[in-house]
């Protein structure tokens, strides 16, 4: 999503000038903080000098990994924020070990020499405690339906002593609180239960520290590390799909833990069954424990979410209007969700004036008409006929008794509102009916609706309905 492309990041261009800060949050946002850190987080920006942004990298594994796998996006946001960018160029940045480092030549000795620091200190700091977000924990989780069930078997395994199912295989579409229960889970055993070793890791990272195992020829402390654990988490493990020695580790490091009554929980954008190259062996053993998915949210969660984003924020008051404006119109995924929040919040504490409906509508408008489901005439005539208890036939009859014709009107008036079509459109799609006779009826809804306060609710919910 445009995250950037808001009256909020435009106000804030006049007092920060480089673009660097904007770019990495915008790569959080889409590829998240764990990506972030293991990658651009390690870059160091120099400017950009006649279309060129000039980037270094710690190590020529991260630089080419980058050049592989997130140039082009990099080179998206620095686009998005100065027009003149033409490329990138990432370079090592300078040794501090004496050998200077070639780009093209990996010296056998040097290379290592060279590498050693920051990719050692980053193996040796385990990421358990720096890739865990402190704000994700299972207090700030709201439950609803659609999550319940991967909640409780989240909550089952940070609580009990003994292994629940293993594992536990949570899959559900990006932004929708993975990796939120994951930490969630960190947290809750590290605070009851000290002395268990816990690790958590994306299968990216997984796969990156394995790679640079075998390039240092450690593969044995790879081996120990995630083999001594009493609960290992590794997220996103789709990510290894067709990454053969990676899966072939990733299996064995499994099957090891499992054997050993170690809790393992997996995370993944899909079930099992539907992970593509993968091998079968593996997912089978995936789905022994317990497959909980996450659905995705309905509006009342996507309410309670928002509502308690919005009791968290200090100094800023939200209206019950703007938080079910959005919950209504942001359906796409959690995270979208909260950045849109927080985009409406950034604005009006940068403005100075307090948050509205309008403002609101402003701000996000180009979210909103992303997230714009392209509503049709069916539909609206479709859901307005159900409850109104008609069948569809009867309401586009030409019969003019009022518990039919109103319908008839409320549906025409919808179609108005919530669609692009024009009154002619609308007229031949309500049976052929003249464009005048779709005007009057959507006056007279918006005349009814001011004095009859049960049509003026019943044409509320069906625009919930139908938006949500
Ligand atoms: P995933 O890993 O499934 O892609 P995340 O766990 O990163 O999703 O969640 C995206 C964002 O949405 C995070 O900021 C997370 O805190 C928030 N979020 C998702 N689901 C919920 C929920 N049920 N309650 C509160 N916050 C949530
Ligand atoms: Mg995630």
């Amino acid at each position: 999503m445009g995250a950037s492309g808001g009256i909020a990041s435009r106000v804030n261009m006049g007092f920060e000038s480089s673009p660097w800060p904007r770019v990495c949050d915008k790569f959080k946002h889409e590829f998240g903080q764990h990506a972030y850190t293991t990658w651009i987080g390690q870059l160091g920006y120099n400017g950009i000098d006649s279309g060129t942004v000039e980037l270094t990298a710690p190590t020529k594994f991260v630089r080419d990994w980058i050049t592989r796998h997130y140039a082009p996006r990099l080179k998206d946001f620095f686009l998005a924020e100065d027009p003149r960018v033409k490329s990138l160029s990432i370079r090592l940045a300078v040794a501090r070990k004496a050998t200077a480092p070639d780009d093209d030549v990996p010296a056998p000795e040097a290379a290592p020499a060279v590498q050693s620091e920051p990719t050692a200190e980053e193996l040796a700091a385990g990421d358990e405690s720096a890739a865990l977000d402190p704000k994700y924990t299972f207090d700030s989780f709201v439950v609803g339906k659609s999550n319940e069930l991967a909640y409780a078997a989240a909550k089952r395994i940070a609580e009990s002593d003994t292994v629940a199912f293993n594992p536990l295989f949570l899959h559900g579409g990006v932004g929708l609180g993975k990796t939120h229960l994951m930490h969630a889970i960190a947290w809750e055993v590290r605070r009851k239960q000290p002395t268990k070793r816990v690790v958590y890791i994306s299968a990216e990272k997984f796969m990156f520290e394995f790679i640079a195992a075998l390039r240092f020829k450690d593969t044995h402390a790879f081996k120990q590390k995630f083999r001594a654990v009493d609960l290992l988490m590794v997220d996103d493990v789709q990510f290894i799909a067709n990454k053969e020695s990676t899966q072939e580790e990733f299996f064995h490091t499994f099957n090891a833990l499992v054997d050993n009554r170690c809790q393992v929980v997996i995370t993944a954008d899909r079930s099992p069954t539907d992970l593509e190259g993968i091998q079968e062996r593996i997912v089978s053993r995936l789905g022994w424990g317990l497959v909980a998915d996450i659905h995705p949210t309905d509006y009342e969660l996507r309410l309670g979410i928002l509502q308690s984003k919005a009791e968290q924020a200090e100094n800023v008051d939200v209206p019950a209007e703007v938080l079910e404006f959005l919950a209504r119109r942001i359906t796409s995924n959690v995270r979208e969700l909260e950045g849109a929040l927080n985009r409406v919040m950034a604005y009006a504490t940068l403005v100075g004036r307090p948050i509205t409906l309008d403002m609101t509508r402003d701000v996000l408008q180009d979210l909103i008409r992303a997230n714009d489901r392209k509503l049709t005439i069916d539909e609206i005539q479709r859901i307005v006929a159900d409850y109104f208890n008609l069948r569809l036939a009867e309401m586009l009859s030409e019969r003019r008794a009022r518990n039919i014709a109103r319908p008839r009107q409320v549906a025409m008036y919808l179609s108005k509102q919530l669609t692009s079509r024009s009154l002619p459109e609308i007229g031949r799609r309500f049976g052929g009916r003249d464009h005048t006779t779709v005007m009057h009826a959507v006056r007279k809804v918006e005349d009814l609706r001011r004095d009859d306060s049960q049509l003026d609710e019943d044409i509320t919910r069906l625009t919930r309905m139908l938006e949500g």
